[in-house]
């Protein structure tokens, strides 16, 4: 698929509901689009919709081995709802060996560049690799979740990632959301009720206080001009791993 059957598509579907736009997206490539799971509010939404529109759903997590075992039990609570099994993606061993032999099981603290290794090897070569079988993904951005997310589109070409993008939530608010999830009792990620506004690593990702950014929970450490992005979405160019540890 080439930038311009993406474009059309996206014109096509322009007005259509977010399912109405997976159901067109299912239909234009089958097998080759998955949806990559956080197991966040917006995955959990998207789950729901792709298994009334479809008995075998593509669905893939990146376990990048730090998750909290709060997700594991979302996962399985999510496979036994809908009676589908979420595809776990593990990081190289040799990598992550490299990597924390080198600079020890906490690297990500030292320094922004450290921790953007420490994303690099433990989710986006797991994303590239499993996205090597695939035409399209479907993620659960939305444009409400940070100032660098402001331009994400429903579906478009990911140069990054040589891929078609789709993110069907992306004008959703958090009470769309949120509605969503109680209309349809969708199984949940328990941490969201301990202030939790975005899904990640264990280590790297807090509550958030009342009033604060969505993605101020992820790597709080860090300023925010930092972009608070871990490089599965390169939005901008503004973020561009590396591996060089
Ligand atoms: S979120 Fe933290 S632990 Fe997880 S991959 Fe990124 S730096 Fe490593």
């Amino acid at each position: 698929m080439d930038e311009r059957t993406v474009k059309e598509l996206a014109q096509r579907t322009a007005k259509a509901s977010p399912q109405e736009l997976l159901d067109a997206v299912l239909e234009t490539f089958g097998r080759r689009v998955a949806l990559a799971t956080s197991l966040g509010a917006e995955d959990q939404v998207l789950t729901d919709m792709l298994c009334r529109l479809t008995k075998r759903p593509q669905i893939f997590t990146l376990d990048t081995g730090r998750l909290p075992q709060q997700t594991y039990d979302t996962i399985e609570a999510t496979n036994l709802r809908y009676h589908i099994r979420i595809e776990m993606i593990f990081p190289d061993t040799t990598d992550v060996e490299a990597l924390t032999t080198e600079h020890g099981p906490n690297s990500f603290c030292q320094s922004v560049t450290a921790r953007e290794n420490c994303c690099y090897v433990r989710k986006v070569l797991p994303l590239r690799r499993r996205l090597s079988g695939l035409e399209a993904w479907i993620t659960g951005l939305r444009r409400e979740q940070s100032p660098a997310r402001g331009g994400v589109e429903r579906i478009a070409w990911d140069e990054a990632n040589g891929r078609v993008k789709v993110c069907p939530l992306a004008d959703w608010t958090t009470e769309q959301v949120w509605q969503y999830i109680r209309d349809n009792k969708v199984p949940y990620n328990p941490l969201h009720d301990q202030g939790y506004a975005s899904i990640g690593c264990a280590c790297c990702t807090r509550p958030v206080k009342p009033g604060e950014d969505i993605r101020a929970g992820r790597w709080w450490w860090e300023a925010p001009a930092g972009g608070k992005e871990c490089g599965l979405h390169v939005i901008d160019g503004k973020l561009v791993p590396r591996k060089d540890w």
